[in-house]
């Protein structure tokens, strides 16, 4: 068999490099190439894993954790494994379960909590909050490219994502989403962290907020930068449209966290 030099790569460690599982993911547009599923693993077949230790992207195919299992377990040959290694989507979809009637949305190190809207530019909401049926918190989002082409939408927790990008990123876990597309100049993290996951200025500001220490809280961390209608950066302590920098506010309550007209 002539295998290429990546698959010379020694490798001790199950995970692929970065570089690796970006490849594999987008050689299947970012969803499983079975069922469309974003939330991918990584699956060894020529060889296996148990067979050799190696990173090689041809011997490799990004699939769900459900069709991760079936592969390990026989129900491909390599054969059909390879001719999956392409994308059957236009699109790939999926949702954040994490809901709670507490959650502290931070976007560019902006705190809030019970509000309506972080950011509204020209009369759209871009990142907007809602209750749902149960009264649980969800987030929303309507990310634009430079053309005002919608490539990434959220409502109420659920997403929709545009595979024309170079990188969506959403473990199984679904507790991260990274979309991410150099032409369309979107670069775009979402962080979902559990009170055990969060440091103590963060379960301070909770409490700031009057979210009593026994009940649960979730905080959804938003960064990055998203160009349109008007160019917007979202890094951990601020958000920066054109020259006004927003940074380090708590809004409990509010309407709308930021808005240009
Ligand atoms: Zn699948």
């Amino acid at each position: 068999m002539n295998r290429s030099t990546t698959s010379k790569v020694k490798s001790t460690s199950r995970t692929p490099p970065v570089d690796v599982r970006r490849r594999l993911r987008a050689e299947v547009g970012f969803g499983c190439p079975l069922c469309g599923s974003p939330h991918l693993e990584y699956h060894h077949f020529n060889p296996t894993w148990a067979e050799q230790k190696h990173h090689d992207q041809q011997g490799m195919i990004a699939l769900c954790a459900e069709h991760h299992a079936a592969a390990d377990s026989g129900a491909f040959t390599n054969d059909q494994l390879k001719s999956l290694k392409r994308p059957n989507h236009t699109f790939v979809q999926s949702s954040f379960q994490r809901r709670r009637k507490h959650t502290v949305f931070v976007c560019g190190g902006n705190y809030a909590y019970q509000c309506d809207s972080m950011l509204r530019v020209a009369g759209i909401d871009l990142i907007y909050f809602e209750k749902d049926e149960f009264g649980y918190d969800t987030l929303s989002l309507n990310i634009y490219d430079v053309c005002m082409n919608r490539i990434f939408e959220m409502r109420m927790n659920d997403w929709l994502a545009r595979i024309n990008v170079d990188d969506i990123e959403t473990p199984p876990a679904a507790r991260t989403l990274l979309f991410k597309s150099a032409i369309h100049r979107v670069n775009v993290k979402i962080e979902f962290k559990d009170r055990k996951m969060l440091n103590p200025e963060d379960n301070n500001i909770s409490t700031e907020f009057g979210i009593p220490a026994d009940e649960d809280v979730v905080f959804c961390f938003f960064t990055g930068d998203i160009p349109a209608p008007v160019p917007v950066k979202f890094n951990n302590s601020n958000i920066q449209v054109g020259s006004m920098i927003v940074g380090g506010s708590r809004m409990a309550g509010c309407g709308v966290g930021v808005q240009v007209n």
